[in-house]
Protein backbone atom coordinates (compact mmCIF):
# COMPACT_ATOMS: atom_id res chain seq x y z
CA UNK A 1 0.00 0.00 0.00
CA UNK A 2 2.92 2.40 0.59
CA UNK A 3 5.05 1.35 -2.16
CA UNK A 4 1.82 1.74 -4.58
CA UNK A 5 1.23 5.29 -2.96
CA UNK A 6 5.43 6.07 -3.30
CA UNK A 7 4.85 5.39 -6.89
CA UNK A 8 1.72 7.07 -7.25
CA UNK A 9 3.30 10.17 -5.93
CA UNK A 10 6.87 10.20 -7.97
CA UNK A 11 6.43 13.00 -9.91
CA UNK A 12 3.68 14.75 -8.68
CA UNK A 13 3.81 18.66 -6.78
CA UNK A 14 3.29 17.52 -3.63
CA UNK A 15 2.68 19.68 -0.32
CA UNK A 16 4.21 23.64 -0.55
CA UNK A 17 3.87 26.38 1.69
CA UNK A 18 0.60 27.22 0.02
CA UNK A 19 -0.42 23.39 0.88
CA UNK A 20 0.25 23.70 4.45
CA UNK A 21 -1.46 27.15 5.29
CA UNK A 22 -4.66 25.69 3.55
CA UNK A 23 -4.38 22.98 5.42
CA UNK A 24 -4.61 24.92 8.29
CA UNK A 25 -7.26 26.87 6.94
CA UNK A 26 -9.22 23.63 6.28
CA UNK A 27 -9.13 22.43 9.77
CA UNK A 28 -9.93 25.70 11.25
CA UNK A 29 -12.88 25.79 8.89
CA UNK A 30 -14.26 22.37 9.65
CA UNK A 31 -13.74 23.15 13.60
CA UNK A 32 -15.80 26.56 12.54
CA UNK A 33 -18.38 24.04 10.74
CA UNK A 34 -18.80 22.20 13.80
CA UNK A 35 -20.63 25.62 15.65
CA UNK A 36 -21.81 26.91 12.55
CA UNK A 37 -23.90 25.00 10.39
CA UNK A 38 -23.81 27.24 6.54
CA UNK A 39 -24.07 25.22 3.32
CA UNK A 40 -21.54 27.87 1.99
CA UNK A 41 -18.91 27.25 4.51
CA UNK A 42 -19.05 23.58 3.94
CA UNK A 43 -18.77 24.39 0.40
CA UNK A 44 -15.90 26.36 0.91
CA UNK A 45 -14.07 23.96 2.73
CA UNK A 46 -14.81 21.64 0.09
CA UNK A 47 -13.54 23.64 -2.57
CA UNK A 48 -10.19 24.58 -0.65
CA UNK A 49 -9.67 20.72 0.26
CA UNK A 50 -10.41 19.85 -3.53
CA UNK A 51 -7.75 22.52 -4.95
CA UNK A 52 -5.39 21.28 -1.78
CA UNK A 53 -5.79 17.59 -3.68
CA UNK A 54 -5.39 18.92 -6.95
CA UNK A 55 -2.17 21.12 -6.71
CA UNK A 56 -0.66 17.95 -4.24
CA UNK A 57 -1.16 15.72 -7.21
CA UNK A 58 -0.54 18.15 -9.86
CA UNK A 59 2.21 17.26 -12.53
CA UNK A 60 2.64 20.93 -13.58
CA UNK A 61 5.51 22.02 -11.27
CA UNK A 62 5.77 25.40 -13.38
CA UNK A 63 2.21 26.32 -12.39
CA UNK A 64 1.95 25.36 -8.75
CA UNK A 65 5.49 27.04 -7.82
CA UNK A 66 4.31 30.28 -9.26
CA UNK A 67 1.18 29.77 -6.98
CA UNK A 68 3.02 29.46 -4.10
CA UNK A 69 5.27 32.27 -5.23
CA UNK A 70 2.28 34.46 -5.36
CA UNK A 71 1.02 33.11 -1.79
CA UNK A 72 4.38 33.64 -0.18
CA UNK A 73 4.62 37.28 -1.31
CA UNK A 74 1.39 38.25 -0.12
CA UNK A 75 2.03 36.24 2.80
CA UNK A 76 5.00 38.02 3.65
CA UNK A 77 3.37 41.18 3.65
CA UNK A 78 0.83 40.33 6.06
CA UNK A 79 3.82 39.23 7.95
CA UNK A 80 5.79 42.02 8.16
CA UNK A 81 2.60 44.62 7.99
CA UNK A 82 2.00 43.09 11.70
CA UNK A 83 5.15 42.85 12.89
CA UNK A 84 6.01 46.31 12.16
CA UNK A 85 2.53 46.76 14.23
CA UNK A 86 3.63 45.27 17.05
CA UNK A 87 6.71 47.34 17.02
CA UNK A 88 5.11 50.17 17.00
CA UNK A 89 2.97 49.19 19.89
CA UNK A 90 6.07 48.41 21.96
CA UNK A 91 8.08 51.54 20.86
CA UNK A 92 5.02 53.39 22.62
CA UNK A 93 5.88 52.08 26.11
CA UNK A 94 9.01 53.66 25.60
CA UNK A 95 8.83 56.31 23.20
CA UNK A 96 6.70 59.25 22.72
CA UNK A 97 6.00 59.70 18.76
CA UNK A 98 6.22 63.29 17.78
CA UNK A 99 5.05 64.97 14.38
CA UNK A 100 6.76 67.34 13.17
CA UNK A 101 4.62 70.97 12.91
CA UNK A 102 6.08 72.40 9.64
CA UNK A 103 6.92 68.82 7.80
CA UNK A 104 4.83 66.05 9.68
CA UNK A 105 7.78 63.73 9.96
CA UNK A 106 7.40 61.36 12.57
CA UNK A 107 9.95 61.89 15.66
CA UNK A 108 10.64 59.07 17.93
CA UNK A 109 11.77 60.36 21.54
CA UNK A 110 12.15 58.59 24.60
CA UNK A 111 9.71 59.39 27.52
CA UNK A 112 10.71 60.59 30.83
CA UNK A 113 13.38 63.41 29.90
CA UNK A 114 10.83 66.14 30.84
CA UNK A 115 10.95 69.32 28.92
CA UNK A 116 13.04 69.17 25.65
CA UNK A 117 13.64 71.00 22.10
CA UNK A 118 13.28 68.71 19.60
CA UNK A 119 15.34 69.16 16.41
CA UNK A 120 13.52 67.46 13.31
CA UNK A 121 15.94 65.36 11.40
CA UNK A 122 13.98 66.12 8.15
CA UNK A 123 13.83 69.71 7.68
CA UNK A 124 15.72 70.84 10.63
CA UNK A 125 12.66 72.63 12.53
CA UNK A 126 12.96 73.04 15.97
CA UNK A 127 9.97 72.70 19.10
CA UNK A 128 10.10 72.08 22.44
CA UNK A 129 7.75 69.00 23.65
CA UNK A 130 7.48 67.41 26.72
CA UNK A 131 8.84 64.10 26.52
ZN1 LIG B 1 10.22 68.62 9.96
Amino acid sequence: MKEKFQRFMIGRYGVDELGKYSLYLTIVLLILGLFVRSRFLNGVTFLIVLLLYFRMFSKNYAQRRKENDLFLKYKNQVVRFFNKEKRMMQDRVKFHIYTCPSCGQKIRIPRGKGKIAITCPKCKNEFIKKS
